[in-house]
């Protein structure tokens, strides 16, 4: 049999299997979850990096943690790939379906089953609204302290699988420790729970490998949370800057002070304008930059320390300093970070998201160079993101209608990621690898690295059936740049060889 004739065989033993399986499944769950039509499907063709996608043969809405196995197990039969879903807010394309392949989404599974104030944690659902979380236990002085920009839609099953972070990550800590266990439906259908309601726990701690694993080891159907009591006092400023190099210094300078405030926050002129623009925050959008700085804890500690921030930043030349009287105030602070991304839209018809780290020391100098980097591109850079961490946002603004634009932009945002790299930092510091930068993991992993990941996502998902192609280079994502060989279906049946 020839090639193509092959390939038709294949395609053809697709279809079969695909349609068995939706028939079987529509046997076991109520048909109206199980969605076929193609009208239907097109709603799920992306998540939150819309310029990925592909219409998913198949979405199945589950609501129980038994819904999750029967269509995993089915998959299984059929040799089916499938890919989880929460809400759908990933930024690097995690959740970006496979065209042939299952969308299994889990925003159906809301309920918070347990809240326990005495042991401060919480057993929930994986589709459970991060937001949601932290208000049902409100009445107890309690919440959830991982705050992702998008907390008021995102799903806590996708905290886990990208290892959110958030404004107050800086002092809190990223979606990892405040995990302590999670039930995993694993690849092939059985049910593992990994870690418990203890802090700690004994044996290989495989928690923290599933934590941020972008849903590749498997899908949580339960989580047990870290809760965390509310703070006795909060104090927030925002400070102006005539200079970007000046508010990075004056970060760098707080955190070497040895104060390590809830949440610190930096923007530049182009920020500014968006947001202020957007929500009416109190910006003031002739700064060349500045910075939202929180401080919470105890009376006292939110006093010195605060004095400590107010003091630094009239060294490091702030030209005025606000602060929040109340909480109406320090609620509007917040809108208008929260709605930085949005607000972006105001400033170009198209815009990329980017999301990498650099060590803090080398902030101000990575700033100039993204500057410098966008000026030798003819393109606009926004930058509001989380200083504490290092943690950059740049928003690479383009104009869709101008051909090459796109292009550009994008060109563009890989070198600042590569920029990252060279300065010590990372690619990614919470918006996860997904399809976007599993080719940039190449300039910051080595083959036996990428290697080791593999064989560690290979125990649990032997057949690659789970989420495939994402978080990890391949030939056929990467071109032929080098990267930890995997091959194709057709290579496997022996159709066709690399060579
Ligand atoms: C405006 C905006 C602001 C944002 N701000 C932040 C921010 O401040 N910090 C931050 O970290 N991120 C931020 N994000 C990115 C995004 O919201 C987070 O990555 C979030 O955790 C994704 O949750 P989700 O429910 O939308 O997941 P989805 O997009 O549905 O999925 C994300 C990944 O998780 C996997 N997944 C989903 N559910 C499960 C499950 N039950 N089991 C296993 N894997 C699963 C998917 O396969 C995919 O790989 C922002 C996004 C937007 C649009």
């Amino acid at each position: 049999m020839g090639a193509v004739q092959e390939q038709q065989t294949i395609r053809s033993d697709r279809v079969r299997s695909l349609a068995r399986f939706q028939a079987d499944l529509k046997s076991l769950l109520p048909p109206e979850r199980v969605l076929t039509d193609p009208a239907e499907l097109g709603a799920y063709s992306c998540d939150g990096l819309v310029s990925y996608r592909a219409r998913p043969a198949t979405v199945v809405l589950v609501e129980s943690r038994d819904e999750i196995v029967h269509t995993i197990r089915l998959a299984n039969r059929y040799g089916l790939a499938f890919v989880a879903r929460g809400s759908g807010t990933g930024l690097s394309g995690g959740a970006l379906p496979l065209e042939d392949g299952i969308l299994i989404v889990t925003s159906k599974m809301r309920r918070i089953l347990e809240v326990d104030p005495e042991n401060l944690c919480a057993v929930v659902e994986p589709g459970v609204i991060n937001s949601d979380l932290s208000r049902a236990v409100e009445p107890f002085g309690l919440y959830y302290a991982p705050d992702p920009s998008s907390q008021i839609v995102c799903s806590l099953g996708g905290n886990v699988a990208e290892n959110s972070g958030g404004a107050h990550c800086l002092k809190y800590g990223f979606t990892t420790n405040h995990v302590l266990g999670v039930e995993v439906v694993l690849p092939n259908g059985e049910v593992t729970l990994l870690g418990g309601y203890a802090s700690e726990s004994e044996g290989l701690d495989l928690r923290a490998a599933l934590v941020g694993s972008e849903g590749t080891l498997g899908i949580v159907s339960k989580i047990i949370l870290r809760l965390s009591v509310r703070p006795e006092a909060v104090r927030t400023l925002v400070a102006d800057f005539d200079s970007v190099r000046a508010a990075g210094d004056t970060v760098s300078a707080i955190i070497a002070a040895g104060v390590v405030p809830a949440a610190l926050e930096m923007f530049d002129t182009l920020a500014l304008v968006a947001c202020e623009a957007a929500t009416n925050a109190g910006y003031d959008p002739t700064a060349a930059a500045a910075l939202l700085v929180e401080v919470d804890g105890a009376i006292e500690e939110v006093e010195a320390s605060y004095a400590i921030v107010v003091e630094l930043c009239r060294q490091g030349g702030a030209r005025a300093l606000r602060q929040a009287h109340d909480e109406h105030e320090r609620s509007l602070m917040w809108r208008g970070r929260k709605a930085a991304f949005a607000a972006a839209g105001r400033l170009a018809n198209g815009y990329i998201v980017q999301d990498g780290v650099v060590p803090r020391r080398v902030l101000s100098a990575v700033l100039d160079e993204v500057a410098e980097l966008a000026g030798r591109h003819g393109l606009r850079v926004a930058n509001v993101f989380h200083a504490g961490d290092g943690n950059l946002h740049p928003l690479v603004l383009f104009d869709p209608a101008t051909p090459g634009d796109h292009a550009r932009a994008e060109r563009l945002a890989t070198e600042i990621l590569e920029l990252c790299v060279e300065h010590g930092g990372s690619i990614t510091g919470e918006h996860g690898v997904g399809v976007e930068k599993a080719c940039v993991m190449l300039s910051m992993f080595t083959e036996s690295d990428l290697a080791v990941m593999h064989r560690l996502r290979g125990v649990f998902d032997p057949n690659d059936l789970c989420n495939p192609g994402k978080a990890y280079p391949t030939p056929r994502l990467c071109g032929e740049r080098p990267g930890v060989y995997r091959p194709t279906e057709l290579e496997r049946k022996g159709v066709i060889e690399r060579w």
